[in-house]
């Protein structure tokens, strides 16, 4: 273990604390739910779910659970309630998915970490992180992807190592 990586690693825990620096461009996610699995994602023209709910009325409790999770690093307003909507249950069951974190198995996301000097973006895509700023070019991990393994922890379906 060397020192830059020390460093690394503390401001990683950082990071990971500090969730209104990093802001979610877009994802996607399998979501399994009672009976079946869906597809969220989320991207410039916003949320879809592959869930019938969603369908009927755009917006549904897998996406409320994502955004109960990921508040602050979403930087958009919730979905509205809409008429039809079985609100309480929705209510309901989007408090109960967001403490059920092994429901969720991310596939992709890009985000965009406000440093202390620069912006940096940080992508994950079939099983792989990567980050655009120059310790993770020479070492393949950083303080970013770091912070995004904390963050996430099971919800990544391959855990990769970052402290050993
Ligand atoms: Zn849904
Ligand atoms: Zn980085």
């Amino acid at each position: 273990m060397d020192y830059g990586m020390i460093g690394k690693i503390e401001k990683a825990k950082r990071y990971a604390e500090e969730r209104d620096r990093i802001t979610f461009n877009s994802l996607e996610v399998e979501f399994k739910g009672n009976n079946n699995v869906y597809s969220i994602s989320l991207n410039g023209s916003g949320w879809q779910c592959s869930c019938p709910g969603f369908h009927s009325h755009s917006i549904c409790p897998h996406v409320m659970a994502m955004e109960r999770l990921f508040k602050p690093m979403l930087k958009r307003d919730p979905l509205p309630y809409t008429p039809g909507q079985n609100v309480v249950s929705d209510v309901e069951k989007s408090k109960r998915y967001s403490e059920e974190t092994d429901r969720i198995r991310f596939a992709a996301f890009d985000v965009t970490f406000h440093g202390s000097n620069n912006d940096h973006h940080t992508n994950y895509n079939t099983q792989s992180m990567q980050c655009d700023c120059d310790f993770f070019h020479t070492r393949h991990v950083c303080s970013h992807s770091m912070a995004m393994e904390r963050i996430l922890m099971k919800m990544l379906p391959k855990q990769p190592v970052s402290e050993e």
